[in-house]
């Protein structure tokens, strides 16, 4: 079985209860659904399994831009993701009610779901998605198997565990969670509007937290199809009664950490219900066997307020779709020297450590009080705000400066 083909096969139905593929990928959420469009684009026979035929309103990433983009261009995936989202391109960054500076570039805010969707939406087949559960994974040198909560079967060559943060089928294959940091951050997801039903004067801003003992990293605001949404991103305690505050008496308690925030947000509601998602660091361990390569969360999980959870996911997918699952399919077997090759490569490994390295420098930046992060802070955002300045009076002459350094 090779996967030289040009044209996107149908997955074969071996008996009734039988389904044969190249590749059958356990979970379709972001990082499943992507790669199985751009395996099935490629011609290969896949099988995206989910237990679920939507993939339900669950608080995720929820904004798109910066580096992301370009690993989504290069995927094929830019118009889907520019028609799903709705775009934005100047971010005002504020702390203590003042200008830090502005970001400017192309970014898209959107729910989860509409994000799995728009992936879901680039298979050649739909009929590639099995809704279904995988209950029983068996993995080896030559096929995989895998039983569906319905009593089916699917057999497959290689199979992708894109299962997030469930651990039970990677258990199964004695696949464990070590947990590098628990309770490492807490997200907020809400949408607000103006009492009066006016538009904010901003088109997206981000403000950072004022005291170190607040935890607070920072709130994102970006437009979404709904309204303005908001991702506040903490470190701190989830069980301080500071998160019942914010979950009961949103508004007020928002106003209370960040009070610097009020002549932005002017007279606000939130128009929707309050979600939180508190996260544990976490890699797997004796994930190196035949047959089976885990990719996205269910290999590593991310800081929300790092933002690198789909970078992370997007290296993985390219780095497995585009190099080396293509490769290992043109010759026999599927044996764990072949899945080493993934686990090794220096793109995947560089994007899993940048996104730990991240997890502890927000953390860091956020709530750490000694005089070395204190001095650190102060500079990290006194050097933004003279770029800025600078930027305003001379527009493009730091650039030249850099640039002239640099050659
Ligand atoms: C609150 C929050 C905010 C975040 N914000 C950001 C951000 O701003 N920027 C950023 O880059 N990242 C962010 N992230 C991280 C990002 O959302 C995740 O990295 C990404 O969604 C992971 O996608 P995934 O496909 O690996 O897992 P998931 O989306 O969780 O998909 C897993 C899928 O597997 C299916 N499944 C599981 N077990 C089985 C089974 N046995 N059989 C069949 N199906 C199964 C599930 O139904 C699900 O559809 C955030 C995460 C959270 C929690």
């Amino acid at each position: 079985m090779t996967a030289d083909r040009n044209v996107t096969e149908p997955i074969a139905a071996a008996s009734a209860s039988t389904i044969v593929a190249d590749i059958a990928i356990v979970g379709g959420g972001l990082a499943g659904s992507l790669a199985a469009a751009v395996l099935a684009r490629a011609g290969n026979r896949v099988a995206l399994i989910d237990k679920r035929a939507v993939y339900p309103d669950e608080f995720r990433v929820e904004k798109i831009g910066g580096h992301q983009l370009e690993l989504f261009r290069r995927l094929g995936f830019i118009q889907g993701l520019a028609s799903a989202g709705c775009s934005y391109g100047r971010v005002l960054n504020i702390r203590e009610g003042k200008v830090v500076d502005v970001s400017i570039g192309q970014a898209y805010g959107l729910p989860y779901a509409d994000l799995v969707a728009m992936a879901r939406g680039q298979l050649p087949d739909p009929a590639s998605l099995i809704v279904d559960e995988v209950t029983a994974v068996a993995c080896s040198d030559d096929l995989q198997h895998l039983e569906l909560a319905s009593g089916r079967y699917v057999t497959a060559r290689l199979v992708v565990l894109a299962t997030g943060m469930a651990g039970v089928l990677g258990y199964k294959l004695g696949i464990k969670r070590r947990v590098l940091a628990e309770r490492h951050s807490v997200s907020f997801g809400f949408t607000i509007a103006h009492r009066d039903g006016a538009p904010f004067d901003f088109e997206a801003l981000t403000c950072y937290g004022q005291r170190t003992a607040d935890g607070v990293d920072y709130l994102s605001l970006f437009p979404v199809r709904a309204g303005m949404r908001a991702n506040l991103f903490m470190f701190r305690d989830p069980t301080d009664p500071i998160m019942r505050e914010l979950r009961r008496d949103t508004e007020a308690t928002v106003l209370r950490l960040l009070p610097g925030l009020q002549p932005y947000l002017g007279d606000f509601r939130v128009t929707d219900q309050v979600r939180n998602w508190v996260m544990d660091l976490s890699v797997v361990e004796g994930h190196l066997q035949p047959g089976v390569v885990l990719i996205g969360d269910a290999f590593q999980t991310n800081c929300p307020a790092a933002g690198t959870g789909v970078a992370r996911l997007l290296v993985d997918v390219e780095r497995l779709c585009n190099e080396h699952a293509p490769r290992w399919l043109m010759t026999e077997g599927m044996s764990r020297q072949k899945i080493s090759e993934f686990y090794s490569d220096p793109d995947k490994i560089a994007a899993d450590q940048q996104s730990l390295k991240m997890a502890r420098f927000r953390q860091a930046l956020t709530s750490r009080n000694d005089i070395g992060w204190d001095v650190r802070r102060r500079l990290h955002f006194l050097r933004r705000s003279i770029t800025h300045r600078v930027d305003q009076m001379r527009p493009g002459w730091l650039a030249q400066v850099r640039s002239a350094l640099r050659a």
